[in-house]
């Protein structure tokens, strides 16, 4: 190793480290960290950095040492209070990127080192990775969209990439491309904005295929927003890379499990990004109106009622497509609906309740999330030369998610990461 009197080393060390790739936690480890990267990982009692340098040492005692966090899904630009998406996409470019800054720094403190940013407004998303990179503002590493493509008055329209037809889909890649997404996210259906409707599929086959071919040819993933069944046979036949939602509804809204729809899943090896604990938060936001109210409306409570249903049948679509062998992924959707910044844990947790263990569930917001997002060689997984992202907490999440909560410090780039206590 050389020397560097430049800079330090940080010698961490803890009861046990979890790699993130689902080996089993070791105890007796460190990991020594040098120049923003990992430089080495090591027996405790063996592990020294080079003589002469300076040291910090970190011990942090009945703790696990992690990789920081891969959130596969966020909406930085939303309050994540249960306003409509419509509302936010009506707000001023100014506001939605304060609110992304002030949100991405909630992430990281949270233990979210990377994110993969779904879809904002206008310039909102780029300028916020931009000024991350800049080092403005602190944050997650950003992997961007930019805006999502969506067909005239579609799901996120208000973000301001409609686009139709072939050449209309194809010059909106090139844009977005040249604008610097690294990736191609389409609205496959409609969803919560007003003027779309979910159960119907958005763009034809035809421009599905056109989209995920420019992306490819720039070397840029595709991820689909898909909340109905049409939808996701669409990005299948299309070649699509992620899935996300994934509802086994049809055009009438009915639940059904399509085995043959889930068997092209598990055969196209496409990644699914379920978003479960988005539901439940706006389950839990109308419950606590009703509670502060004294009562609910018919609608809210008819809301709610059937929030709860679909809730019930996408935990058990997931359960099914795991035992066949899909790839789940963790991503929050985050701070969309009523889902506030902060508590990607939750998405994790409620990935457990549809059939993945502790381990599976933490890798899917580790090693596969790094790997769906096309950021496998730097993040989720702790090794030598890495990027020195790492997230400490109390306790074992092994045995218990929910010790993630419980964060000791989170590393960005090697540097500890100054938070509020
Ligand atoms: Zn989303």
């Amino acid at each position: 190793m050389q020397s560097d009197h430049t800079s330090d080393y940080t010698l961490v060390q803890a009861a046990r480290i979890f790699d993130g790739t689902g080996s089993a936690p070791e105890s007796g480890k460190a990991v020594l960290l040098h120049g923003g990267h990992v430089a080495a990982i090591g027996s405790e009692s063996e592990l020294r950095a080079p003589d002469g340098s300076s040291v910090t040492v970190k011990d942090y005692g009945e703790a696990t040492i992690l990789p920081g966090l891969v959130d596969g899904h966020t909406h930085m630009m939303a309050p994540g209070d249960g306003t409509p998406g419509d509302v936010t996409g009506a707000e001023q470019d100014d506001i939605l990127l304060m609110r992304a800054l002030q949100n991405a720094r909630t992430f990281l403190h949270a233990g979210v080192t990377t994110a993969r940013e779904n879809g904002a407004k206008n310039k909102v998303g780029f300028s916020l990775k931009d000024g991350i990179n800049k080092g403005l503002t602190e944050g997650p590493e950003m992997v961007i969209s930019g805006r999502p493509i969506t067909i005239t008055g579609g799901h996120f329209w208000y973000c301001g990439s409609e686009a139709d037809g072939i050449d209309g889909v194809r010059a909106e890649v090139r844009k977005l491309v040249k604008e610097g997404a690294d990736f191609i996210k389409i609205m496959a259906t409609g969803g919560s904005t007003w003027s779309s409707n979910r159960l119907l599929p958005s763009y034809t086959l035809e421009e599905m295929t056109v989209i995920v071919d420019e992306a490819h040819r720039f070397g840029r993933l595709t991820a689909a927003h898909c909340a109905s069944m049409q939808g996701i046979q669409n990005a299948l036949d299309a070649g699509v890379d992620m899935i996300i939602h994934c509802v086994f509804e049809d055009e009438t809204g009915m639940y059904e499990f399509n085995e043959s729809l889930a068997e092209q899943l598990a055969a196209a090896n496409a990644w699914v990004n379920p978003t479960l604990h988005v539901v439940q938060a706006g389950i839990d936001h109308t419950e606590r109106i009703g509670y502060e109210r004294g009562w609910l409306t018919e609608d809210e409570q008819a809301s709610i009622d059937a929030t709860k249903r679909s809730l019930e049948t996408r935990n058990e679509s997931v359960g099914k497509l795991v035992k066949m062998g899909v790839r789940m992924i963790a991503g929050s959707d985050s701070p969309w609906g009523a889902y506030p910044p902060g508590e990607f844990v939750k998405e994790m947790i409620a990935l457990t309740k549809a059939g993945l263990s502790n381990t599976e569930a933490l890798v899917s917001g580790l090693s596969h999330a790094a790997e769906s997002i096309a950021m496998g060689e730097s993040a989720g997984m702790l090794a030598t030369n890495r990027p020195g992202d790492l997230l400490v907490v109390g306790g074992n999440p092994i045995d218990d998610l929910n010790a993630l909560w419980d964060i000791k410090d989170v590393y960005k780039s090697g540097v500890r990461v100054a938070r509020p206590v």
